[in-house]
């Protein structure tokens, strides 16, 4: 049996200070997962059930990468956070069970269409056109958890041009790894290769061409990308 066109590539991430990638099958993002930003986007932290959405893995920008800045917006953010790639999946995971299907972590950005995100909000529609858009979702190399552990606390930090734009805390994660893990397994079935983008801490605010985003969390690593 022949393909009737090339197949699309599998995107991949390179695997820190190794010639390995880590093919990308699904990115997954949570919602609203540090009270202060919670707060800052005009809601009410209190713990209500995890909240996910999606992007396309082909919409990844490697460390070091270009972010063009995209149509139909004037106003796009930036949102630092910890993404955890997993190594294995499965349904139904239960908490306990959650780190061991974790391969690694790593430094990304959820890029975000914050005005077509607000009109999508405004009129109870699917938020793709905000989040999932060309180059949506830069991320840096995989850092194995074999050689870092899995990370509960560390500064997560974003500077635009060198001014510090972004700052918390991964304890400060309202979900953590493994219930996030456990909560989305139930709602989707988990792969090995998917992605899970963690939230970000307050301070998100609108970036432009010609900006230097450079950011980091303690004990993962950083991610730096020009907006052209
Ligand atoms: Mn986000």
């Amino acid at each position: 049996m022949n393909s009737v066109i090339a197949p699309p590539p599998v995107p991949t991430i390179a695997v820190r200070n190794t010639m390995d990638v880590y093919p990308v099958h699904r990115i997954y993002c949570v919602g609203r997962n540090y009270a202060e930003h919670a707060r800052e986007m005009g809601h009410d932290p209190d713990r209500e059930p995890p909240f996910f959405f999606q992007k396309n893995p082909d919409s990844l920008v490697p460390n070091g990468g270009e972010f063009p800045y995209p149509d139909k917006t004037h106003d796009v953010h930036h949102e630092i956070e910890m993404v955890v790639a997993l190594g294995a999946g499965g349904k139904d995971i239960p908490v306990a069970e959650a780190l061991h299907r974790v391969y690694g972590y790593a430094v990304g950005l959820d890029m975000t269409r914050r005005d077509l995100q607000g009109q999508m909000k405004a009129a109870g529609r699917p938020w793709e056109i905000g989040k999932a858009f060309d180059s949506a979702a830069p991320c840096a190399e995989i850092v194995p958890a074999s050689e870092i552990g899995h990370p509960t606390q560390g500064a997560v930090w974003l500077k635009v041009n060198g001014e510090l734009r972004q700052q918390g805390d991964l304890n400060q994660m309202i979900w953590t790894v493994p219930e996030t893990i456990a909560y989305l397994s139930g709602l989707f079935t988990l792969t090995a290769g998917d992605l899970i983008y963690t939230g970000t801490p307050a301070g998100v605010a609108a970036v432009q061409r010609g900006d230097i985003l450079h950011g980091g969390i303690d004990g993962i690593g950083e991610l730096q990308v020009n907006v052209v």
